[in-house]
């Protein structure tokens, strides 16, 4: 059996999260509770998934040329991902997420590109071939749109399914929009991208008929630990998620699209593959953090069994 290829193009950070009682007013220093580092960014997010969940994929992204940047590449290699198309951007740091977390739980976040918006169509340009030579490309929206667009054309002129994930929320161009398979926008997402409230199962129908009519054959809403609403052109279902004790739903919706896709390039039917992409999302939201919240193949099998 041949495996088929998958691309993954997208960001890479490295997420600095402290924990805060309340989070300081403009000129104040407050004291943290409790200080980690994680890797994360969406893009190696999703690419850890779909290594983890057994695809044979590249990644194409950009780090730093610091210590840091070098750490995520060896952890990439170890997550069974082909590293080759990552480019380490002189004088650049990598992608940072500084994230704070008050006693609420809830957060503030800012993000630093960094090498991430080196990503330009120039940089990509060199790997177009991978993209043409794989089944798929699976991307995210924290790399430049224009190179986002870039990759999407020489996918769709090479018979490479393009499968985005909207996010973070942003309108885009139709131009964009009609090179696109499969998209799996979140509620926020959907609503973004389509004016649409997605607050019931009529709202998510709504909804994903707009992006159907923009040319997307495949719609995928998630609806956190409800599930997803999976539309094939125009059929629309709501299939529910794993119940499971969650305790922190960092990078449910990345460990979702990497295993969802590794699944359909299996040749899985689209609602088996929600199935294992469920259960892996499932095991992700048990866990804390990003990266290490991913699990593996023998977990979903296990998981599943
Ligand atoms: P995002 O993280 O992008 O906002 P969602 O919150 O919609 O994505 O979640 C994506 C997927 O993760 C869901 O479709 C489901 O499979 C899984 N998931 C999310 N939250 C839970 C939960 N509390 N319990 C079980 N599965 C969950």
């Amino acid at each position: 059996m041949t495996t088929s290829r998958l691309t993954v193009l997208g960001s890479i950070n490295v997420d600095h999260i402290m924990n805060i009682a309340q989070f300081p007013a403009p000129g104040e220093t407050v004291i943290g509770k409790q200080y980690q580092t994680a890797f994360g960014g969406k893009g190696a997010n999703q690419a850890v998934a779909c290594g983890r969940s057994g695809a044979d994929i590249t990644f194409i992204a950009c780090v730093g040329d610091d210590a840091i940047g070098a750490e995520i590449l060896a952890q990439l290699k170890h997550d069974r991902i082909h590293t080759a198309a990552i480019s380490v951007i002189p004088e650049t740091t990598t992608g940072v997420a500084m994230i704070f977390v008050n006693g609420d739980g809830e957060n503030v976040i800012g993000i630093s590109a960094g090498a991430n918006a080196a990503l330009t169509p120039e940089c990509f340009s060199p790997y177009q071939m991978i993209v043409a030579q794989s089944d798929a490309l699976l991307m995210q929206l924290e790399s430049p749109l224009e190179t986002v667009i870039a990759a999407a054309e020489i996918a769709k002129k090479n018979q490479t399914k393009v499968i985005l994930n909207p996010a973070p929320a942003r309108e885009l161009p139709d131009s964009l929009l009609r090179l696109v398979d499969v998209i799996t926008p979140n509620e926020t997402e959907a609503e973004k991208l389509t004016g649409i409230s997605v607050s019931d199962e009529t709202g998510a129908a709504k909804a994903a008929q707009a992006l159907h009519d923009k040319g997307i054959e495949q719609v995928l809403i998630t609806l956190g630990s409800r599930g997803v609403w999976l539309s094939i052109n125009g059929e629309g279902r709501c299939i529910p998620g794993f119940k499971v004790n969650a305790v922190d739903t960092i990078a449910a919706g990345d460990t979702f699209n990497g295993a969802y896709v590794t699944a359909l390039l299996e040749g899985k039917p689209a609602d088996d593959a929600v199935r294992f992409a469920h259960a892996a999302a499932a095991i992700s939201v048990t866990r804390r953090g990003a990266q290490p919240s991913v699990p593996w193949r023998k977990e979903i099998d296990a998981f599943l069994a």
